[in-house]
């Protein structure tokens, strides 16, 4: 399978964060990467391969380097398996008196809620049921078409096409069901049913809405890959890949999957958290010398994966003159002034000799000096770790789209940057 149908297949099995984070699991696992449990005794060897979860929601995969004091450092890809979607809400169902039956639904991230009308939608999520003395979660996957949000027709919103403001409360709630005289509990019959449990014994959960159309390569000439969560599961997909096919040498390299970066990371499992500095502290713990830690973060480097706006055709002014990245012309530097990005000149300077060295273009993005732009997990993750540390990301088109749109040439690219960034001799 070529890396493309490989990412393809990932995203289609990764409506959610929680399943992107147990596809990561399954792949390392196969890989022969061994799970470390925060709670157990960890017990570490130059050139093994682990990963440790942070509640199933963030992640850390690594393959551990010389843990001689004066070579041990960490090279490390960071990215986010979250994407803006609809999250529903506890006690979700609303029935009218006419029998429509609808869940009540909060935006999650910042999605163009145009995009996700009149399209077959289905929920996945994680589901907490209490199962003897204790609990247990369940992942959840409906692999059906279970809903849709119907638009108002034309005939009764004349301005639809001319700029119309959606209420996330009024709006945008889906459509399940047309439900009977006295029937209730649509949901929770569902969840029941599916994991094969007593609605009673369902707690509480963590769902949302996904797209149901997978993922497809198009283009004349296959140049492009469309699909819901291409931000930011793409990364992920190819800094899992690539650390998965290199081979053990003299870094600590790793791959870091957090959530939450779409409501701004500052949650346990994602890059505001401690979880991450924590895991590598414990990391270098086993490395010769008391300040193994803090000597080898100075010699350390981390990318943060992140995509980027690629300058769309339809809307030329809206990009930087000059700092405006295409499809499938590689892999863009991100920088600003706000620091909103956290790259610098010598981050931004080694990405590019990683670029070269692999025989890959590299472009530059910047925000128009007019537009404030986004920001991502670079800046949040230096409140954590003192580390080297470059924004980067593939150019996309319909960010946070129900269906984004990248270059495939530029996924190819990328993963062979990483996979020479792991391999490379020395940082920097
Ligand atoms: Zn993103």
């Amino acid at each position: 399978m070529s890396i493309i149908e490989e990412l393809m297949n990932f995203l289609d099995q990764s409506p959610t964060n929680f399943h992107a984070q147990a596809q990561a699991r399954a792949h390392l696992e196969d890989a022969g990467f061994q799970e470390l449990k925060k709670s157990e005794a960890w017990e570490l060897k130059e050139g093994g391969a682990y990963y440790v979860s942070n509640q199933e929601g963030a992640l850390l995969a690594f393959r551990l380097g010389s843990l001689k004091e004066e070579d041990f450092h960490f090279r490390l890809v960071a990215s986010h398996g979250d994407s803006p979607t609809f999250k529903i809400k506890p006690s979700s169902e609303m029935k009218d008196k006419e029998g429509y039956v609808r869940l009540n639904t909060e935006v999650y991230g910042g999605p163009i809620l145009s995009t996700w009308f009149d399209r077959p939608l289905s929920i996945a999520g994680q589901v907490w049921v209490k199962e003897g003395e204790g609990m247990a979660s369940h992942l959840v996957k409906f692999d059906r078409d279970l809903l849709t949000i119907p638009s108002l027709a034309i005939h009764m919103n004349r301005e639809v096409n001319e700029g119309y403001k959606f209420n996330p409360q009024k709006d945008t709630l889906p459509l399940l069901a047309m439900g009977q005289e006295g029937e209730e509990g649509f949901l929770e019959g569902l969840l029941a049913q599916e994991l094969g449990v007593d609605q009673e014994d369902i707690l509480d959960f963590d769902l949302f809405l996904y797209n149901r159309d997978k993922a497809s390569r198009l283009g004349l000439r296959g140049d492009f890959i469309s699909s819901g969560r291409l931000d930011n599961l793409s990364m992920g997909f190819l800094s899992l890949k690539a650390l998965i096919d290199s081979p053990a040498g003299p870094g600590t390299c790793g791959v870091i999957l957090y959530d939450h970066e779409e409501v701004g990371s500052e949650s346990r499992v994602g890059a505001g958290g401690p979880f991450i500095r924590d895991s590598l502290e414990r990391i270098a713990s086993f490395a010769q010398g008391q300040a193994a830690f803090y000597r080898g973060m100075d010699r350390s480097f981390m990318i943060s994966a992140d995509l980027t706006h690629g300058l769309h055709p339809n809307y030329r002014d809206k990009a930087d003159p000059t700092n405006a990245p295409v499809l499938n012309g590689g892999p863009a530097i991100k920088q600003a002034a706000s620091k909103s990005y956290a790259s610098d000149a010598y981050s931004a300077s080694f990405f590019r000799l990683l670029c070269q060295e692999a025989g890959v273009p590299v472009q530059s993005f910047s925000n128009r000096s007019d537009i404030r732009g986004g920001s991502t997990i670079g800046p949040i993750s230096l409140g954590q770790l003192d580390i080297a540390m470059v924004d980067i990301g593939n150019p996309t088109l319909a960010m946070h789209s129900a269906r984004e749109l990248v270059g495939a040439q530029d996924q190819e690219a990328l993963y062979k940057v990483f996979l020479h960034f792991y391999g490379r001799k020395t940082i920097g």
